[in-house]
């Protein structure tokens, strides 16, 4: 195994990044480039997939290569990272040749540590010659699911990938994706020829975004109650048709808000136009097709509104994942009716072909993830066959419990079941047909003299018009309610609806369905507690906006790439008042720093003392639920066995064949499982007692201020530990 400087890898993480932590396996994705395995890291938009491969380019010798799809996505990435101080550069079709030769002359002297390039330049040979000149560290590939026929983003330009490892056959090759299946990873890795990669999967919960789903009424009313929770922040609304983001836009702006319009219909320039006003915060609102959204890396987008269905729930997840990327909260809204299916029905076409039949399917799930009763984290989880492990997630709205449920569920229940019994038994009769679907139960219900009814004499059934005042579309999402909970089964084949074991128990009174109101209109929800800005000061949030935006406008960059809104909160929290104090702000590193510091601060005093408030207050650590779920844990559990055996670090990290860094990780957990409360045999007496200490003095939210307080003496893995066992 190979090992490398951990603490290294932390001083370097705080230097350009300025955070102290590693967000969700991005520990492990690093550790596959600094000890040379090939990988597959698997996060979800928003995991931190670009620092998998950007800090450990920082920390080895020569040259990354990243291969990226997308040039306007390229240009961010590198402009953040040369405001982080980090020389990276870009090479595409976009550029003079003026530019082009200064860059290649920049890679020649070694001045590049990070270079991003499209696919289609790997197959240049005097491209292939400059890499093999020059020291190349490892070949990192973005997006690394466009490579695969089973992703849902093919490019063929990727294709030309698969020759990479024959022209550098001492090169590992990383590759990132945020969608990938089974199938697709295994192409990856076929594709790519990875040799012996190590496949890393993360969670596909966004813990910090709250999903409500509503029946669509008025939706324009819908739309202006979510925009009203934020004011002046970001927002993207999606629609399925372009005459509906056109219409919606007009709508918004006569309102008075700041809305632009995307979608194929419109130009390419004006697209661009468009998206580049939304990205560096000129306008607040994008409303569009599905078509907008790839290569859209802006951190602080505050909401995500669907104003109507989305054709399956991977767009739904994809959609949705835009907001919150800097892992702020951020709401999504979807606004549903039964007649957005249909439309997309009509939008597939042929249904019947394999394709279409793939498609209706996909279409069937997001109906069912809309009508559920279900907690809408664990729905969108275990869509990717994943599980979460609370029963409450505390962020949609079934469980912050908004949908009003309906206090006589169980007779509206009864009454239904009950009809489909005797239309059954009507059928048997009279030898006619004894199932039906859905639309024909509904029916019968709300009283219809449909010719089809009267000529079966089923206008005869004593349940015939018993739910006649609540109207057919709420009686059709019942239905499907009662499906979803197994009160009633639907035939595959034919679709038409009976009744279950469990079903019989509503009949008796053993059982009651969840069934809710869907159709009236409930007042709009107040805002979460937004338990991640408790202690932050709005007023100096804001007022670090605008200079954020005023920098950012004069450097000619989005706002973000100056600071991310986490930053900005982060600082409105603390009140740093010096720049001693403001080096502790996440994702303050060295160049910022030096850069932004100053004129921070000063807004910050300002600000305070014009208000007589506080500062360099210690935040409490904010506590996220995060899942690990992944191929890893049976290593994990293993490695947990042999902790409670007392075996030392290396013989476990031996053992499990992984590096040390990963097994204090593994520790951690084991330590929190087990609610251990002294760190022997990993971490000695004294060092334990030190560390105490020092928290007592620094507080032990984050591991910096302990690090220091203990001069840098006692590496940042034992902290660790010994922390663990103290909270
Ligand atoms: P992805 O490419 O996976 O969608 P990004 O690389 O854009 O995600 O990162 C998402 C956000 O998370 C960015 O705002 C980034 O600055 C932030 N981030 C990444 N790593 C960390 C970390 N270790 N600590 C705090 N924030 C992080
Ligand atoms: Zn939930």
């Amino acid at each position: 195994m190979i090992n490398y400087d951990n603490d290294l890898l932390y001083r370097v993480l705080r230097q350009y990044w300025g955070y102290d932590e590693f967000l969700t396996w991005q520990k492990e994705a690093v550790e596959c480039v600094l000890t040379c395995r090939d990988s597959v890291t698997v996060l979800p938009t928003g995991g931190g997939k670009s620092l998998c491969f950007q800090l450990p380019a920082m920390c080895i010798p020569g040259m990354a290569l990243v291969v990226s799809p997308l040039i306007s996505l390229m240009k961010d990435q590198v402009d953040s990272l040369k405001d982080a101080g980090i020389p990276a550069a870009f090479i595409n079709s976009s550029m003079s040749s003026a530019e082009h030769y200064s860059c290649l002359s920049d890679i020649r002297q070694n001045k590049i540590k990070i270079l991003y390039i499209a696919p289609e330049r790997l197959v240049m040979n005097s491209f292939i010659e400059l890499l093999k000149a020059i020291k190349l560290s490892f070949i990192a590939i973005d997006e690394a699911h466009c490579i695969s026929m089973w992703g849902h983003d093919f490019r063929p330009e990727y294709r030309q990938l698969k020759g990479l490892k024959n022209v550098f056959p001492n090169i590992n090759i990383h590759s990132y994706t945020a969608t990938a299946t089974e199938l697709v990873c295994q192409d990856i890795c076929k594709e790519l020829q990875l040799t012996a990669p190590m496949i890393l999967t993360g969670s596909f919960d966004r813990p910090n975004l709250v999903y409500r789903v509503k029946h669509r009424d008025n939706v324009f009313n819908q739309i202006c109650s979510v925009i009203a929770n934020h004011k002046t922040e970001s927002g993207i609304i999606y629609c399925i048709r372009r005459t509906d983001v056109d219409n919606l836009c007009s709508r918004l702006n006569q309102k008075g808000y700041n809305a632009l319009a995307y979608h194929a219909g419109i130009s390419d320039q004006d697209r661009k136009k468009n998206q580049e006003a939304f990205i560096n915060d000129r306008v607040d609102i994008i409303v569009a097709t599905v078509a907008f959204g790839m290569g859209i890396n802006k951190s602080n987008v505050r909401y995500v509104i669907h104003a109507g269905m989305p054709k399956s729930l991977e767009h739904y997840q994809q959609e949705t994942g835009r907001a919150g990327r800097d892992g702020l909260e951020s709401e999504c809204c979807l606004f549903f009716t039964y007649s957005d299916l249909m439309t997309w029905q009509k939008i597939i076409g042929d249904l019947d072909s394999e394709a279409g039949k793939i498609a209706s399917k996909k279409l069937k799930e997001m109906y069912d993830f809309c009508i559920s009763t279900s907690c809408r984290h664990q729905a969108i989880v275990s869509y990717f066959s994943q599980k979460l492990d609370t029963q409450s997630c505390g962020a949609c709205d079934i469980c912050l419990e908004e949908p009003e449920l309906m206090e006589d569920a169980l007779v509206i229940a009864q009454k239904i079941i009950s009809c489909i019994v005797r239309l059954k038994n009507s059928g048997r009769e009279a030898m006619g047909a004894s199932s039906f679907g859905s639309a024909y139960i509904g029916r019968v219900l709300t009283g219809s003299k449909d010719q089809r009814i009267l000529q079966a004499g089923h206008d005869r059934l004593s349940t015939w018009g018993i739910l006649a005042s609540e109207g057919k579309q709420n009686i059709r999402i019942w239905i499907e309610q009662l499906v979803l909970q197994e009160y009633l089964k639907r035939d595959d084949e034919y679709k038409t609806i009976s009744v279950s074991e469990k079903g019989w128990g509503v009949i008796k009174n053993n059982e009651t369905p969840r069934l809710t109101k869907s159709l009236q209109i409930h007042p709009e929800q107040p805002k979460p507690q937004l338990t991640a800005w408790e202690g932050v000061d709005n007023g100096l949030f804001n007022a670090l906006r605008i200079l954020r935006k005023n920098l950012a406008e004069k450097q000619n960059v989005p706002a973000y790439i100056v600071f991310s809104d986490a930053s900005l909160k982060d600082m409105a929290l603390r009140r740093p008042s010096n720049l001693n104090e403001f080096l502790h702000v996440t994702g303050v590193g060295q160049k910022k720093w030096e850069t932004y510091g100053d004129t921070f601060v000063k807004t910050i005093v300002d600000y305070c003392t014009a208000n007589s408030i506080g500062m360099d207050t210690m935040p409490a650590p904010v506590v996220i639920r995060q899942v690990k779920d992944s191929p890893l844990s049976a290593v994990k559990l293993h490695a947990f066995e042999l902790f409670s055996q007392g075996c030392t670090i290396d013989e476990v990290a031996t053992k499990v064949c992984r590096a040390t860094s990963t097994v204090f990780g593994y520790l951690e957990e084991y330590i929190q499982q087990e609610k251990l409360t002294h760190p022997a045999p990993w971490v000695d007496d004294k060092t334990f007692m030190l560390v105490l200490k020092a928290m007592d003095e620094v507080g032990a939210d984050r591991l910096k201020p302990i690090f220091d307080s203990l001069n840098g003496e006692i590496p940042y893995d034992l902290i660790r530990i010994s922390r663990a066992c103290a909270i």
